[in-house]
C-alpha cells in the first residue's frame, strides 16, 4: 500500500479545492451551521495502520451511518427474527418516505431507510429502558471504536426531537400495524440519539472494521459478529445504504457504504480496509456529494471496487 499515503493525500488536496460541494442539510437546524468547506477521509487496514487527509479527526453528526451499528446490535439480541419486521430490499424511495408502508402493512423496505432504522431502535428498546438502549449504542460504538471519548450530541437529538414530523409520523403509521411494541416517544428517542452520535472520520474507520474483516476487530482478533452476519450487513449497505441512490453509488463506487444526512459517510472493502469520509454538502438526494466522489477516486485508483476483486 506504498501509493496509499500520496493518494489519500492527493484526494484531501482535490476536495479542499473542489467548487461544487453540495448543499448543506438544514432540516435539522444544528446541521444547517456546518461549514460546507469541511473535508475529512480516513483509511485504517486490517493491521491498523491509519491514513488520514483533510478534518479527519474533527467530530461531526454522525445521522444515518449509525443504522449499522444499531443494526448489527438489534441482530445480536433478535437475530433474524428481525427480517419479520423489517425488509431487505432497496426502496427506490426517499430517506424519509412514507408510501411502501402502506401498501407493505407497515413493514419498511430494509433497516437502512428511516422507517426500518426505527424499528431497529424500537427493538434496541426491547432491553431496558430509552435510556439504557442509548446508553448501548454508545458503549457498543466507543468499543468498537476502542475510544471513550465518542459521544452524543443532545443538541442535535433535541433537534431532531423537536423537528422530526415526518419521523413521528412514520412511527405512528408503523404502530397502527403493531410494528413498533413500545411507545412512538421511546422508539424515536432511541433513533434521535443514535442519529445525533458525534463522531469523526477516523472513529467511524476504526467502528467499521469488524464489517472488512469477516466479524472480528482483525487486530485483536475479538469477535463482534459471524462471518456470515458481516456479509451480509455489507451487502444491505450495498444495496440500501444511499437510499434511492444506492444504485448510482455501486455503479461508481463499487463498495458496501452508508451515508448520512451529516455529511459523512462509512464504506468497507472486504478483507482490506474501511474508509470514512466526510463532507457536509449533500447531493439531490441527500448523500454527501464530495464524499462519495472522493470515494469513487479512492477506489479507482486503488482498484478497491468488490466488482473488481480478482480469484
Ligand atoms: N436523523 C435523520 C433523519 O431521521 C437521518 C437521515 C439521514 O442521515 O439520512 O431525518
Amino acid at each position: 500500500m506504498s501509493n496509499l499515503a500520496a493518494i489519500v493525500a492527493d484526494i484531501a488536496e482535490e476536495m479542499r479545492g473542489a467548487s461544487e460541494r453540495g448543499r448543506v442539510a438544514d432540516y435539522i437546524p444544528p446541521l444547517a451551521c456546518v461549514s460546507p468547506d469541511r473535508f475529512g477521509i480516513a483509511v485504517v487496514l486490517a493491521d491498523g495502520t491509519e491514513y488520514l487527509g483533510g478534518d479527519a479527526d474533527e467530530p461531526f453528526s454522525i445521522q444515518s451511518v449509525s443504522k449499522v451499528f444499531s443494526l448489527t446490535l438489534a441482530l445480536g439480541l433478535i437475530g433474524d427474527g428481525l427480517w419479520a419486521r423489517v425488509g431487505r430490499e432497496p426502496s427506490g424511495s426517499a430517506f424519509n418516505s412514507i408510501v411502501q408502508l402502506e401498501t407493505e402493512q407497515g413493514i419498511p423496505r430494509n433497516p437502512f431507510i428511516n422507517a426500518g432504522a426505527i424499528v431497529v431502535a424500537d427493538v434496541l428498546l426491547g432491553g431496558g429502558t430509552p435510556a439504557e438502549a442509548i446508553a448501548g449504542v454508545l458503549r457498543f460504538v466507543r468499543g468498537l471504536a476502542g475510544d471513550e471519548r465518542i459521544t452524543i450530541d443532545a443538541s442535535v437529538a433535541a433537534a431532531e426531537q423537536a423537528t422530526g414530523f415526518r419521523n413521528f409520523a412514520l412511527a405512528n403509521y408503523m404502530r397502527s400495524f403493531g410494528n413498533l411494541h413500545h411507545p412512538v416517544e421511546q422508539a424515536l428517542g432511541v433513533y434521535f440519539h443514535q442519529c445525533a452520535l458525534a463522531m469523526s472520520c477516523r472513529q467511524l474507520a476504526l467502528a467499521g472494521r469488524f464489517l472488512a474483516h469477516d466479524g472480528r476487530d482483525p487486530v485483536t482478533g475479538r469477535c463482534i459478529v459471524t462471518p456470515q452476519r458481516a456479509r451480509r450487513i455489507n451487502a444491505l449497505m450495498m444495496l440500501c445504504g444511499h437510499y434511492d441512490n444506492s444504485g448510482e453509488f455501486a455503479f461508481r463506487v463499487g463498495l458496501p457504504g452508508k451515508s448520512g444526512v451529516g455529511g459523512g459517510i462509512l464504506a468497507v472493502v472486504p478483507g482490506v480496509a474501511t474508509i470514512a469520509v466526510w463532507s457536509p454538502g449533500l447531493n439531490a438526494k441527500g448523500n454527501s456529494q464530495l464524499g462519495a466522489l472522493a470515494l469513487e477516486r479512492l477506489a479507482t485508483r486503488m482498484g478497491w471496487s468488490v466488482f473488481e476483486v480478482k480469484g
